[in-house]
């Protein structure tokens, strides 16, 4: 951390100085990233295998192929993202050049966050550098081997006088937070989100949090236990749970649950053989200390399926519980880690009921062959984003926007939304410096002429439209 400030310095003396700007230097620092990403492919896989014990499979899918994703489509669409946007015009500015010109707003903060340590730092930069900012980016502390390499790779790839790594903890967080920024991009929970967003207020400093929550899974009757369980287990013990797209909690009547059990156990032998310890695809919770809150989770509710633990190896078993209540320690928290609750209710009504007394979250999920019960969780409960049968395939897609609503954050991201996030839309109006009779009306001294005119050429009319509000 030490030379903090000067680092600062010179990234807002190179931003201030124009360096970020022009739409060549954009595209050589985002070519220069993919280029660290090729070259170091292994070294990143090693780094997120010692971290999380994440498969060669998973890392590449869900972090460097979705990093470099993001990347090409900054690239194939930035010259179209960064041209001026007409406006339609009323009428006293008809003759007027009216648009809305995206500017970067200067040097930002990406603070990332462990569980995919590669991805939720580098896709939020991708989308700094294409909107032409100067970065400083925070690795999480807590996957550390990750954090280490992309310190050292960055400063060797990227232009020094424009992007910068810090690492280090909470206090150095803390230190880094008391600087100005022009934006602060955090991904992370909701405690250090709290602190995130009262230090950058000291600054009238923006920010996006991306936070977690708990996402709840609908299954309906007529859902097909073989898929759907496939899904929810793919889904959840992902990245041994440690995904806050995966989905939290399942709520489902007690004769789906009997006929999902079956399904849930058969997925869980298909993926990750007899033993999931043994499997080269199943994940290792990231520390100690987050295995011991998982651990001590495991004692809601009756465990059906895993349950097994090694706090060693910092693994817990794929686990299933039932016999969940809503006061169980499992039900008051996000959970992060490989464990799906069952919650019995007796109906689609109660769940959505439990939904909506939820905070909000980051998903909700629905599974049914039917689509009006789709379209009723959809339309009666709010989250970040939704997906019917299936789960964490909506951020897959780049042309739809990633981020929370309420508690589970604010602002999104990914392909065009991260351009969007790291830019000033400047309101601009280029007027002639000729014409001024047209002016008159508007000048004192204020007369009842000027006002019935000017009333007149300002009136927005309603449009006959087909929305039937009265
Ligand atoms: P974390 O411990 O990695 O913290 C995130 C960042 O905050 C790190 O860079 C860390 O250095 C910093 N930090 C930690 N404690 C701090 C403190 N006291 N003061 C200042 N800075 C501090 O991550 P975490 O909080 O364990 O993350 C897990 C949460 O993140 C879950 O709730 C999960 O749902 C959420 N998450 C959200 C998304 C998303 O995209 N919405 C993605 C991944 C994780």
């Amino acid at each position: 951390m030490a030379g903090f400030s000067d680092s600062l310095l010179r990234l807002r003396a190179s931003f201030s100085a124009g360096k970020t700007r022009p739409l060549e230097f954009r595209c050589s620092q985002l070519n220069a990233l993919l280029c660290l990403l090729r070259e170091n492919e292994e070294g990143l896989l090693d780094a997120l295998y010692a971290d999380l014990r994440k498969s060669r499979f998973e890392a590449l899918v869900t972090e460097l192929r979705f990093v470099k994703n993001e990347a090409w489509t900054a690239l194939n669409n930035l010259e179209r993202w960064s041209r001026p946007e007409g406006v339609e015009r009323s009428f006293v500015t008809k003759l007027d050049h009216c648009f809305i010109r995206r500017e970067p707003l200067g040097v930002v903060l990406i603070i990332g966050t462990w569980s995919h340590p590669v991805r939720f730092l580098l896709t939020p930069l991708v989308g700094a550098m294409a909107a032409g900012n100067a970065a400083v980016l925070k690795p999480s502390e807590v996957s550390g081997r990750t954090s280490e390499t992309l310190a050292s790779l960055i400063p060797r790839y990227l232009d020094k006088e424009c992007f910068a790594v810090f690492t280090g903890g909470p206090s150095e967080t803390r230190r880094l937070l008391q600087y100005k920024f022009d934006y602060i991009f955090y991904t992370g929970g909701s405690p250090v989100g709290k602190l995130v967003m009262k230090a950058a207020a000291e600054h009238l400093t923006p920010v996006t949090l991306e936070l977690g929550g708990k996402n709840p899974c609908y299954v309906s009757p007529d859902a097909d236990p073989e898929s759907t369980a496939r899904r929810l287990v793919w889904g959840r013990f992902l990245n041994a749970g440690q995904s806050c797209l995966g989905p939290d909690l399942v709520l489902c009547t007690p004769e789906v649950r009997d006929r999902l059990l079956p399904a849930l156990k058969r997925s869980l032998r298909e993926f990750y053989g007899p033993r999931p310890r043994d499997s080269p695809d199943y994940g290792r919770i990231v520390d100690r200390h987050r295995f011991r809150r998982l651990r001590d989770l495991l004692g809601s509710g009756r465990v059906v399926l895993g349950g097994e633990w090694d706090e060693e190896e910092r693994y817990i078993a794929p686990t299933v519980l039932v016999d969940v209540k809503e006061s169980d320690p499992v039900m008051k928290e996000e959970i992060f880690g490989p464990i799906l609750p069952i919650l019995s209710i007796s109906s689609m009504g109660e769940a959505i009921e439990v939904i909506s007394r939820g905070q909000k979250p980051l998903a909700v999920y629905v599974f049914s062959s039917c689509a009006k019960v789709i379209r009723e969780v959809l339309d009666h409960t709010s989250s970040g984003g939704f997906c019917s049968n299936d789960n964490l395939m909506q951020s897959s897609l780049n042309t739809l926007p990633f981020g929370g609503v309420g508690s589970s954050g604010f602002g999104t991201y990914h392909g065009r939304f991260s351009f969007e996030t790291f830019s000033h839309r400047r309101a601009c109006l280029l007027r002639s410096p000729g014409l001024e009779s047209l002016n008159v009306a508007r000048y004192p001294p204020y007369n009842q002429q000027k006002l019935n005119w000017i009333l007149w050429v300002t009136d927005v009319r309603r449009r006959d439209c087909s929305c039937s509000v009265l």
